[in-house]
């Protein structure tokens, strides 16, 4: 199988390697300096600067959303949040959940976030915004640098959900004042899932010292404070650890993260170029380098989904609820060649002299 959707997605050699050895013990000197390690690059790669602080969560990413808004966040604040798709959704229930007072900006799928939704809310004794930084639902990469400029202006907390974007597009958390910025170790980071990873600015820190975190399992004070000597409070992925230290050590020697994030768009690039005779409409205003939303004009989307997984061996990713059957999304993260592409793209034009699509 060739798996292109949105994670968990392909691993490299030296990561899969890994995956095939004895897990360590951990409470030791030597896994203590690979977390640091990793919080070192993780920093350098998000461009967070010197004072921020990284955590290393055992959850999925949705854990990471969960445990920034169970460490900072208080039914004092009043937050803004984008809802544009399923994960901005999952902000928006999160924030029920908690009992955290929002207003929703409800985008429509496939739209991107302009000036004139954020309008009405300025100077509106609003203290938090919280956004995902690229739906990957529906595929539409919002505008940071609008975001940015609006918390700057009228103060705001920002937590930036950056799971699917972060090492294809770039982010430079100190430069828009991001606050928290979170991903998973399955989506470009091309590691098993397991590990949600959180960066935090001076200002979250302090959030989280003055917050009361009613989870034991995700109190960040208790992550951060074992962190200072690169270990966690409880048992931690310990093998997805070690594999996100090869994969950042390679994206280290391979020239950064900009060198990574022109890999991403030079795939991205490739497919999109080549589909342009084939009966699909890229849905969103706003493409990220990290997948791209197609909706099929002839036939269901999940129909072809089915078609490529069971005879031609590949995985395109689905869209799931109202968007199952016009939308599914083809991922350019993970370890991916364009020959790989090529496959992908053969096996489209088979379907279309097929009569299918
Ligand atoms: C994948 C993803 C998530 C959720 O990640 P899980 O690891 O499935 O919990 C959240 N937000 C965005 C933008 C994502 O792409």
């Amino acid at each position: 199988m060739i798996n292109f959707t949105v994670g968990p997605v392909q691993s490299n050699d030296a990561v899969r390697a890994i995956g095939a050895e004895q897990v360590p013990y951990f409470r030791t000197a030597e896994f203590s300096e690979l977390m640091l390690e990793n919080e070192t690059l993780i920093k350098k790669f998000a461009k967070s600067g010197e004072q921020s602080r990284v955590a290393f969560m055992t959850c999925s990413g949705s854990g990471g959303m969960e445990t920034a808004i169970m460490n900072t966040l208080t039914p004092k604040d009043k937050a803004i949040v984008v809802n544009g798709g399923s994960f901005g959704e999952r902000f928006v229930e999160l924030l029920t959940l908690h009992e955290i007072p929002f207003t929703e900006i409800k985008l429509e799928p496939g739209k991107a976030l302009k000036a004139e939704h954020l309008a009405p809310y300025e100077n509106q004794g609003y203290t938090t915004f919280l956004v995902n930084k690229h739906e990957t639902s529906t595929g539409v990469h919002y505008d940071i640098n609008l975001i940015s400029d609006f918390c700057k202006r009228n103060g705001l907390f920002l937590i930036v959900d950056t799971i699917s974007t972060f090492l294809t597009d770039p982010f430079n958390m100190e430069e828009l004042g991001a606050d928290i910025m979170i991903t998973g170790s399955q989506k470009a980071l091309a590691c098993p899932p397991g590990i949600a990873v959180m960066v935090f600015s001076p200002r979250a820190l302090k959030r989280i010292e003055e917050t009361k975190c009613k989870c034991q399992y995700l109190d960040l004070k208790l992550a951060l404070k074992n962190q200072e000597r690169g270990q966690t409070p409880w048992t931690p992925a310990v093998g997805i650890l070690r594999q996100i230290n090869v994969r950042l050590k390679q994206i280290d020697a391979e020239g950064g993260v900009e060198a990574e994030i022109a890999r991403t768009a030079k795939l991205a690039n490739y497919f999109r170029e080549r589909i342009k005779d084939l009966p699909f409409e890229i849905v969103s205003e706003s493409l990220s380098n990290a997948v791209t939303p197609l909706h099929p004009t002839t036939v269901s989307a999940y129909d072809i989904f089915l078609k490529i997984k069971d005879e031609y061996g590949m995985w395109i990713c689905p869209n799931g609820g109202s968007m199952k059957d016009t939308i599914f999304r083809v991922g350019h993260i993970g370890y991916l060649t364009t020959a790989d592409y090529d496959k992908l793209i053969a096996a489209f034009h088979d379907l279309k002299n097929k009569g299918f699509i």
